[in-house]
């Protein structure tokens, strides 16, 4: 089985208790672990697989938090960094209009620091770059860039979810499309929601944004579509992959819980050729995806509602 590298932020999210209020008025927090590349990890390591989270947090009660949380789960955090500064931190709540109302105080997540000899590790295995909050400069996006260029250079199979987050590129759109450019063109799997899929192509139509994705590099392009379930875009071929239905109670992690499946899945494999010639296989494993991400949607949290292998079974 290969390993699956997942690198980018792990920050603590503290979410209002009294919804319905902005954060002026917010008296009551629950903190929970959150950072999408994390949540990938743990989601493959839920699943019986080898996810290895890279990424940095601060040497506090609130990074040793967050470390257990992955510990817990099996996570191999060996690889990640300890820093001086403080853990990031992330506030939210929703407003009375429905408007989420975020503060974010990025800290030890943008420190990480590139390590070139990682690069021996590599070989052959998965690189996962969710990238959230690395494409918002400092060392982190820098040690993106590198990662990017040793995975490249050491036949892994390369994942990017550009994780867009309204509240953090507020008028700086067009940076982010920029940014995000190199690693649609030069990974094999992309993961878009239906939002990003549009908002990096300029183009509406999912199908034709796929298109934009290919001609630029990707590979293979699964856009989420909610309880819709996944277009799947490869080999010259486009479906959409339902998924099933659930009673849904809290969305938060299903995307990341469908990457990990799906990551999971190819790092199964003994070499990556099936997927770059066998349509039926990428469809059989975006179904068992969709079905990982739909059941996150049934239990309140993101970790905590990761699926189990056994709750993959037919
Ligand atoms: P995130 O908010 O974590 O970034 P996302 O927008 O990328 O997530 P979603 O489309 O919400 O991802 O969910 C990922 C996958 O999980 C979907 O493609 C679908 O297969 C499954 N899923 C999500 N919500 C539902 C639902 N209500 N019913 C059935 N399946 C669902």
């Amino acid at each position: 089985m290969k390993k699956v590298f997942c690198v980018g932020e792990l920050l603590i999210d503290f979410v209002a208790e009294n919804q319905g209020s902005d954060l002026s008025k917010a008296i009551k927090f629950t903190k929970k672990a959150g950072g999408a590349p994390a949540n990938v990890a743990c989601a493959i390591s839920k699943l019986g697989g080898r996810g290895i989270f890279i990424g940095c947090v601060g040497e506090d009660p609130f990074g040793h938090f967050l470390l257990d949380v992955l510990k817990a789960e099996n996570v191999d955090i060996s690889l990640t960094q300890l820093s001086d500064t403080f853990t990031t931190l992330a506030f939210v709540s929703l407003a009375e209009d429905g408007e989420r109302d975020f503060v974010f105080s990025r800290g030890a997540d943008r420190e990480l620091d590139y390590d070139p000899l990682l690069r021996k590790s590599f070989k052959d295995n998965i690189l996962h770059l969710g990238a959230a909050t690395a494409l918002l400069g400092g060392p982190l996006e820098k040690t993106y860039s590198k990662y990017l260029f040793d995975a490249l250079t050491k036949e892994m199979f390369i994942s990017f979810d550009p994780n867009f987050r309204v509240d953090l590129w507020k008028d700086e759109e067009e940076t982010f499309i920029k940014k995000c450019m190199p690693f649609v063109e030069k990974s094999h799997l992309c993961k878009f929601s239906l939002e990003e899929a549009q908002l990096i192509s300029g183009i509406a139509d999912p199908e034709q944004a796929c298109d934009f994705m290919h001609e630029a590099g990707a590979k293979i392009i699964t856009i989420t579509l909610g309880a819709e379930g996944t277009l799947l875009s490869a080999l010259g071929i486009k479906k959409i992959i339902p998924s099933i239905a659930v009673q849904p109670v809290d969305t938060t992690g299903a995307g990341d819980a469908f990457i990990g499946c799906l990551l999971h899945q190819i790092s199964d494999l003994g070499n990556f050729d099936p997927v770059f010639e066998q349509f039926d296989l990428l469809e059989k494993m975006v179904a068992k995806a969709n079905k990982a991400g739909a059941l996150t949607t049934t239990q309140y949290g993101a970790i905590a509602a990761l699926p189990t292998k056994e709750q993959l079974e037919p």
